[in-house]
């Protein structure tokens, strides 16, 4: 859109948001990455990342009073207890009701309004995002898919590599996660060496976490294997001990063959050392994963979640090298099974990679509302209570859903947002208000949630655009922004970016979403961008302020507030 505008620059450059790091070509494992995973503390969370991996209690709107201004005014202390007498009745109702009374005396009645209506869910947990479900409904064509190219690792083959796309929510985690259970339970079945291994690249986002993370696991395995296998001939020794011709019935030639064994184990054992955290050089953590997973034969399914994270921090590095390794290991065949929300991310990869890894490529479609429904449905007759839902609840938050890309995890969110927000009303049943004021409330929490971990230098840049609105400007353009941004860099002591710089990082905003901007043009004087804030200003003013380095702002304000006034 604005790219070409002599206004909004290549869009180059940007190194401030941590959008700068192209990965590094770099056949040999390098530690590099560390010191990039260092350096990009600061980058910007691409939207689908944040609700994608703001699980539970600490962003999660609806379990974190800080956040959530529906909560009551009280401490937190007290708001937490409010939340889990609130579930907890659906449980203990009788006991709870019996303190309560019995202790009335005592009380101010803080918690008898709460516990008096009716609870609205039978089990809450089946909404959340940690829970896995049993059924995946429309998700059996992609679940077959997967299932037909690994059945090879049941067979001593190597499967294919297989990418799997699709953006958040259309339930690629819950489809994989199902199949490596099947997987290895098969394997069990059959007593074939088969394993998986699930990494969530989001947590483990270099090469070096990757690689330790993974040689620790199979030194784990390997160890408890070696314990087995030194306990079965330490036996045979002891039953040689008393009968000398039991040897005879085993694989062992003699005593000497069997001490020979116990002697080699022992050495494997010690010679199996676990990976720190840090400290090592990436070429040592990949040797020892190397000899970790060939240590003996089988076929391993690496399965990378959200691998365009660790591709986007950490470059092509860690999948050059484990793509490669089969050509290399003895014993053992691996097969990497990559997730990835972003369906462009191969464009960064090296095209040896892009083709290895793609060998196999399945496709997650978002859903439509009447496929959200069928989920929401599912998961709706578990967690609420009979007849606690109005019939168009369901129908509303799938449209909604379906509305922001088809994204189950938002369908679901809703619908349990929806329910605490009936149950903290004190309604009966949960209705269509409800849901409406819980897509405002997640919307809310979105934003304030993007802001919050927006690089320092943006912020500056938004606060900018924030005093300007505060002040009644309107049509903001691109010079008043840089101008106000300059001012307020000066008094919070940072650097200043050139007007080029601030102009990337405005598009970046309004990528985001917190910003509109349109490029307008002035005739011959070229064009601008003119702008407007698309989120609420007083909360995201106080996301903004809640930064310590932005702190001080709020003295600049007055300083800055004059220029208008002139
Ligand atoms: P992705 O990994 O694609 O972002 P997830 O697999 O994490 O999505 O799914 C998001 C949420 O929606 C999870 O809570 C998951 O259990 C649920 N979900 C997704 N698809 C289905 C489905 N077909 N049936 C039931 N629940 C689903
Ligand atoms: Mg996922």
């Amino acid at each position: 859109m604005d790219e070409n505008t002599p206004d909004a620059g290549e869009g180059s450059g940007n190194d401030e948001t941590g959008n700068g790091d192209h990965p590094t070509r770099n056949g040999a494992p390098s530690t590099s990455d560390r010191a990039v995973a260092a350096a990009d503390e600061d980058a910007v969370p691409d939207d689908d990342s944040s609700s994608d991996s703001s699980p539970d209690p600490a962003t999660d709107p609806a379990t974190n009073p800080a956040t959530d201004p529906a909560t009551n005014p009280a401490t937190d202390d007290v708001t937490v207890d409010l939340e889990s007498g609130g579930r907890d009745r659906s449980s203990t109702d009788v006991d709870l009701n019996g303190v309560v009374l019995d202790d009335d005396d005592d009380t101010q009645g803080l918690f008898d309004d709460l516990l008096s209506g009716e609870p609205i869910f039978e089990n809450k947990e089946v909404l959340r995002p940690s829970y896995t479900p049993h059924e995946l409904p429309h998700r059996n064509d992609q679940i077959n898919q997967m299932a037909t190219i690994l059945v090879s690792a049941l067979r001593g083959e190597t499967p294919s590599n297989i990418l799997i796309y699709g953006k958040t929510g259309t339930g690629k985690t819950a489809s994989a996660k199902f199949v490596s259970q099947e997987l290895e339970s098969t394997s069990q079945k059959y007593d074939v060496p088969c394993e998986v291994e699930y990494i969530n690249c989001e947590v483990t986002d270099t090469q070096y976490r990757v690689l330790a993370q993974l040689a620790n696991k199979f030194i784990e395995k390997n160890q408890s294997l070696i314990d087995a296998r030194l306990d079965r001939c330490r036996e045979l020794r002891s039953a040689a001990e008393e009968d000398p011709s039991s040897i005879e019935r085993t694989e062992f030639v003699d005593r000497d063959g069997l001490d020979e064994r116990i002697d080699d184990l022992e050495a494997d054992a010690a010679e199996m050392e676990e990976v720190p955290m840090t400290g090592w050089p990436t070429d040592r953590v990949y040797s020892t994963f190397f000899d970790a997973v060939d240590y003996h034969e089988r076929v391993v399914v690496i399965m990378l979640d959200e691998i365009d994270k660790l591709v986007e921090k950490s470059g092509d590095d860690t999948l050059y090298n484990l793509s490669r390794m089969n050509s290399e290991l003895g014993n053992s065949r691996i097969s990497i099974m990559g997730i990835s929300n972003d369906l462009k991310f191969t464009d960064f990869l090296d095209p040896r990679v892009k083709s290895s890894l793609g060998e196999e490529e399945i496709v997650f479609p978002p859903y439509d509302a009447n496929q959200l429904r069928d989920i929401l449905q599912h998961r709706a007759d578990i967690a609420f209570k009979l007849d606690a839902l109005t019939d168009d609840v369901i129908p509303l938050c799938a449209a909604f859903a379906a509305q922001e890309h088809g994204d189950a995890r938002r369908a679901l969110d809703l619908l349990r947002t929806a329910g605490e927000l009936a149950e903290r009303s004190q309604a009966e049943i949960v209705g269509e208000e409800h849901v409406r004021q819980a897509q405002d409330k997640i919307e809310l929490d979105r934003v304030v949630e993007v802001v919050r971990t927006l690089p320092t230098q943006s912020k500056i840049v938004l606060f900018a655009v924030i005093l300007l609105e505060k002040n009644g400007v309107h049509n903001i353009n691109t010079g008043e922004v840089f101008n106000i941004y300059k001012r307020l860099c000066e008094e919070i002591d940072a650097d200043v970016l050139t007007q080029r710089r601030v102009t990337d990082l405005i598009s970046e905003l309004d990528m985001l979403g917190i910003v509109n901007a349109v490029v307008v043009s002035k005739g011959r004087y070229g064009r601008t961008k003119e702008m407007g804030l698309s989120v609420p200003v007083e909360e995201t003013e106080a996301v903004l302020l809640s930064d310590s380095r932005l702190g001080d702002i709020e003295n600049a304000q007055p300083f800055v507030q004059a220029r208008f006034d002139n």
